[in-house]
């Protein structure tokens, strides 16, 4: 069993979850199988309660279960397969504990963090470790020195001093901040964040400095003095413009050895020529796409990521850089819809809850129907395109979802779980991956290119099936259902360029090196459209002028 914790120290945000994916990525590439983990010292039992604005992104795996957006990272960097298993918050492993002291399974004995709460934390790190594993990289949220990091820290010492130093490496992620009034970057920082650590008994074998510049070798040698840690594990992390480049970086520095070598692993050398010809793509586009996204978080980007990932990665597949418009959805009026949307090749609706922005959506999507400009709406984004459908072409003014009406009179869609009796876990939820059967000749069958695909979930209300022939007498299509027809998962408008609203989450399965087909029709679509839409002249001015501009 060899396991990699990465902490982080001085500020958080350093990237910690990208650089044990970046150390994943690496071990992959010489052929060894890895399993990503991460532990969230907070007391929610999972972020799924959590809003957007607060915790960015809930990342859905295939088991149904409502994740930080750190697995969203392990999975676009590596291949391992995640479950709820590979993420703890202390309010998951208290929930553990009281309910087996109310079970009286601890005999009488006094319940405490150590050792209860520790071997918790124990028990799920090792429960991954399965045979077929090589490596273990475990992530822990938060910063060292915050007081509910600490059971986390100790559970992590112990596990070095049970499995043994061959077994255990620590990668440490901290800051070396540049202090422009002395015109230098400061270790000190680092330095004390590694001396809290080792107040905790862990010793950091890798120290990932984040920092605007390169590492002098006078502050390799500093930081290495200082911190007992040998000059070639002092690796610079230095800011990039693309998140996937952190690889290469990190093996350039030759990370991926030094890990092999403290944990005594004999690998095949690496291969990193895939995703390198991906960086090269991502380097040189040929040219750029723009997509208007019309959503209710787009002030916090982080509330979309693997959303914004999944764009990226459909550009890539066309060698375009896709260039995202946030248009906040309350902004958009009958009025104002053509002055917002006019400059974008394409436009999306993403995932959403609640009543505000609905409005704005829906006139977003009629322009875009209406002015034939491809359209990609996910989850709320296809009941939405389906509401708007069955008013302004059906005729039926007043169709709404019964989330936003729940006295609503034609009820497009509605909790059919519920009234189904069916209670889960997720609150009537319908979580995770479901099948998905694709009719032959729609543009989702032609975009897959199979015949029933698996997707993931995040939401409450179903399409009534009531409503199927007002939708399909007036020209859209169902082309995506569960073989047991229940739930509608896909609908499309034939004759409109591209045109197409899920019920489900593709972007949650979308990689740099194999890119979601449905993004990658969209933005085929949309890159047609903005060809049609700007002549030669204005295609090479807006060129000139989107390179001018950093995103
Ligand atoms: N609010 C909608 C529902 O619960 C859509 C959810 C989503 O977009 N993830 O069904």
């Amino acid at each position: 069993m060899k396991f990699i914790f990465v902490t982080g120290g001085v500020v958080s945000s350093l990237g910690k979850g990208i650089a044990g994916a970046s150390i994943g990525n690496l071990l992959e590439s010489r052929g060894l199988t890895v399993t990503m983990q991460k532990m969230d010292p907070y007391l929610n039992v999972d972020p799924g309660t959590m809003s957007p604005f607060q915790h960015g992104e809930v990342f859905v795996t295939d088991d149904g279960s409502e994740t930080d957006l750190d697995l969203g990272h392990y999975e676009r960097f590596t291949h391992s397969k995640l479950s709820q298993a590979n993420n703890w918050t202390s309010g998951r492993i208290y929930e553990r504990i009281l309910a087996k002291e109310r079970r009286g399974d601890y005999l009488g004995k006094t319940v405490q963090v150590i050792p209860h709460v520790t071997n918790e934390l124990k028990e799920a790190m090792l429960k991954i470790a399965t045979p077929d594993i090589d490596v273990v990289i475990v992530e822990v949220g938060g910063t060292v020195g915050d007081i509910e990091s600490l059971p986390f820290m100790e559970a992590m010492r112990q596990m070095r001093h049970e499995l043994g130093r061959d077994n255990v490496v620590f990668v440490h992620v901290t800051l070396v901040p540049y202090i422009a009034a002395a015109g230098e970057l400061k270790t000190k920082p680092t330095q004390h964040s590694v001396k809290e650590l080792r107040a905790l008994g862990i010793q950091p074998d890798i120290l990932v400095c984040r920092t605007e510049t390169d590492l002098s070798r006078e502050i390799r040698e500093k930081i290495s003095s200082f911190c007992d840690v040998r000059k070639e594990a002092v690796i610079a992390a230095r800011d990039v413009d693309s998140v996937y480049r952190i690889p290469v970086n990190f093996a350039d520095q030759k990370v991926d050895e030094i890990v092999l070598e403290l944990l005594k692993i004999e690998a095949k050398p690496r291969n990193l020529e895939p995703w390198k010809e991906m960086l090269d793509r991502l380097t040189h586009p040929k040219d750029d796409v723009v997509i208007g996204i019309v959503g209710k978080y787009v002030d916090y980007e982080d509330s979309y990521k693997s959303l914004k990932e999944s764009l990226l990665h459909g550009g890539l597949a066309h060698t375009l850089r896709t260039r995202i418009k946030w248009i906040e959805a309350e902004s958009i009026t009958r009025e104002s819809a053509s002055r917002e949307l006019a400059d974008v090749d394409g436009i999306l609706v993403p995932g959403g809850f609640g009543n505000r922005g609905i409005d704005g959506m829906l006139e977003g999507i009629r322009y875009a129907r209406e002015n034939k400009i491809p359209y990609f709406g996910i989850c709320l984004g296809m009941q939405t395109m389906v509401i708007e459908y069955i008013r302004n072409v059906c005729g039926i003014q007043d169709a709404h979802s019964t989330e936003f009406e729940p006295a609503a009179e034609n009820r497009v869609f509605f909790k059919l779980r519920e009234l189904k009796g069916i209670e889960d876990l997720g609150g009537t939820m319908r979580l995770g991956s479901w099948p998905c059967k694709l009719q032959p000749g729609s543009l989702a069958h032609e975009a897959y290119g199979q015949d029933e695909v698996h997707e993931r979930h995040r939401h409450r209300f179903e399409f009534n099936r009531e409503f199927d022939r007002p939708l399909l007498d007036h020209g859209m299509r169902i082309s995506g259902e569960t073989p047991d027809a229940m739930y509608v998962e896909i609908c499309e408008l034939p004759g409109h360029p591209w045109y197409l609203g899920c019920q489900f989450h593709p972007e949650f399965k979308s990689r740099p090196l194999e890119p979601h087909p449905l993004f990658v029709e969209f933005i085929r679509a949309s890159y047609k459209y903005r060809q049609s839409r700007l002549s030669e002249d204005q295609l090479n001015e807006e060129r000139q002028f989107l390179r001018t501009r950093v995103q």
